[in-house]
């Protein structure tokens, strides 16, 4: 434990993003440096409490030994606190960028004072250890012989390959786009997590022996049968791709676009430099709505502040969330509690207001004569609760609005994988059409296929992609081998750490 009294003498206090003035004219990371004093300041308020609830539970889906390195980093360890970080975590700068942090909503000090800034210190540990040069490729001493293929580059199918590799297997990871990462690289913005970031560890995982194919579409290019004949196993990792949509009248506006063509394009062109043939929406000069709100809501209206858009609104079918904690939302339970990210922050920066409009339901796009989108119609919502106690939408009588609108993006979440490879090769799916596959398991219906990630669980996180990956390669490991050194995910300490 870093400080005994440092809870009752220091206050949470996080590291300040940029000003979003600054920020908006640029898609550099939204974050300032890391402070060495005020890092250890805050460890030292971590309370070592006995059953850190941070890292389990509730709490860090990776089990990351949070209260183990926020002591190291109050004695300036840093060394060590990258060590303990990777044992759990092959990627925090992943997680230190984008991840939620459900183990603040867990942190005990959490239940009568602001949470440690776990996902700060996170983030801070493995910047510093880049900095250093103390994460170099480690290539395995042996190899075993097998093969391993995955499809998919996105968390869940790179922390598989890590450990995979790590293991002594040969691992060649088969992406359909033309860069590496899944949605660290396409889908997130650059300003949340840098491409920079995703690419060095890609090519550490490439000097380590890792073979990366891009632009290969497997059940298009290369069939899943071949694919399972040439390798010893094959880890599905595709992601949930397969965007919700609103089917309304007008839905063929010129002008409404899924929310990943737009930010896909967007990392192509504005921070890749790649000619797109048309392919880049531009939100200048445009009154832009964002439909549906989470990360994805958030990005795109922090793309379309950086393109210079006229307005953006987001509109929210569910009621605006309380300020603190509902009394059937208790501690260590996420928080289910209105928050301020970084795009809401930046629109009320540049428009003087939160761009969240709440309990809107779309009803119509409207368009001009030659089908270019204008605006759209839209009737306020009410929730009560039916006799059974569920929630039941109503319409507010009298409440149709119609809104301006030159461009329109979707983001109302996936409904997950696309289904082709699944089709190709009998693969089972579960009632949501994910691919069927228990967790701890990870192995499908067809011998030697294993499933991890968004494509296995549904629209998730990088960080609980990554404790998919991490469990699969676990699991692929003891089919190949017998058994397994790897960690397995979601265990707690003592038992998840056995040789790793
Ligand atoms: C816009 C957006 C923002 C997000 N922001 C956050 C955030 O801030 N924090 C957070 O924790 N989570 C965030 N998420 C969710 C998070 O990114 C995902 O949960 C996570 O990336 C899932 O990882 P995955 O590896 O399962 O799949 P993905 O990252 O989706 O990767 C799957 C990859 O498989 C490839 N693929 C699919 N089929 C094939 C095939 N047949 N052949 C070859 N390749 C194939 C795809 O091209 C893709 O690259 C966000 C999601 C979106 C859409
Ligand atoms: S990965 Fe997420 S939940 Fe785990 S310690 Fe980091 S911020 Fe917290």
């Amino acid at each position: 434990m870093g400080k005994p009294t440092g809870f009752k003498e220091f206050d949470r206090e996080k590291v300040p993003w940029r000003l979003p003035v600054v920020r908006i004219n640029d898609y550099d990371e939204i974050y300032t440096e890391h402070k060495t004093e005020q890092l250890k300041t805050q460890g030292a308020r971590c309370m070592d409490c006995g059953v850190p609830f941070c890292q389990s539970a509730s709490g860090c889906p990776i089990d990351n030994l949070i209260p183990e390195w926020n002591d190291l980093v109050y004695n300036n360890r840093w060394k060590e606190a990258i060590e303990r970080l990777h044992k759990t975590n092959n990627f925090p700068e992943f997680t230190g960028r984008t991840c939620p942090a459900p183990c603040e909503g867990a942190c005990v000090l959490g239940i009568t004072n602001p949470p440690v800034t776990i996902k700060n210190i996170e983030n801070a540990i493995v910047d510093r250890a880049w900095e250093e040069g103390w994460i170099k490729p480690e290539p395995p001493k042996e190899r075993t012989g097998k093969k391993v293929a995955i499809v998919g580059s996105g968390p869940a199918g790179l922390s598989a390959a890590d450990q995979l590799n790590k293991a002594g297997h040969l691992v060649t990871v088969f992406e359909r786009a033309d860069r590496i990462g899944g949605l660290l690289q396409y889908g997130i913005p650059n300003m949340k997590l840098s491409k920079k970031a995703v690419q060095r560890r890609v090519d550490k995982m490439t000097a380590e022996g890792i073979e990366f194919r891009t632009g290969v579409n497997i059940g298009k290019d290369i069939s899943p049968e071949d694919l399972r004949k040439d390798y010893d196993a094959v880890l599905l990792a595709c992601g949930a791709t397969k965007p919700r949509d609103l089917p309304i009248e007008g839905r063929d506006a010129k002008g409404v676009h899924f929310a990943m063509e737009f930010l896909t394009a967007n990392t192509q062109k504005s921070v890749h430099g790649d000619s797109l043939n048309g392919r880049f929406i531009s939100a200048e000069g445009k009154d832009v709505i964002v439909i549906g709100g989470g990360d994805t809501g958030t990005d795109c209206i922090g793309t379309s502040l950086r393109h210079g858009c006229r307005s953006v609104v987001n509109f929210e079918l569910l009621p605006k969330p309380p300020e603190a904690r509902g009394a059937d939302n208790p501690w260590p339970e996420w928080p289910r509690i209105f928050r301020v990210d970084y795009g809401h922050e930046e629109a009320e920066a540049k428009f003087g207001k939160d761009p969240r409009e709440y309990q809107i339901l779309s009803k119509k796009f409207l368009t001009d004569d030659a089908g270019k989108l204008k605006g759209i119609q839209t009737v306020a919502v009410e929730w009560t609760k039916n006799d059974e106690g569920g929630w039941q939408m109503s319409e507010v009588e009298g409440s149709e609005k119609e809104w301006p609108a030159q461009l329109i993006l979707l983001a109302m979440g996936f409904l997950g994988p696309e289904q082709y490879v699944a089709e190709s090769i009998g693969l089972e799916t579960d009632g949501r059409s994910n691919f069927q596959a228990e967790h701890g398991k990870f192995a499908t219906n067809i011998e030697g296929v294993f499933a991890a990630g968004d494509c296995r669980r549904g629209q998730s996180l990088v960080v609980w992609a990554i404790n998919e990956g991490r469990g699969a390669a676990r699991a692929i490991d003891v089919f190949l081998e017998g058994s397994s050194c790897l960690p397995a995910p979601g265990l707690t300490l003592g038992t998840s750490l056995a040789g790793v």
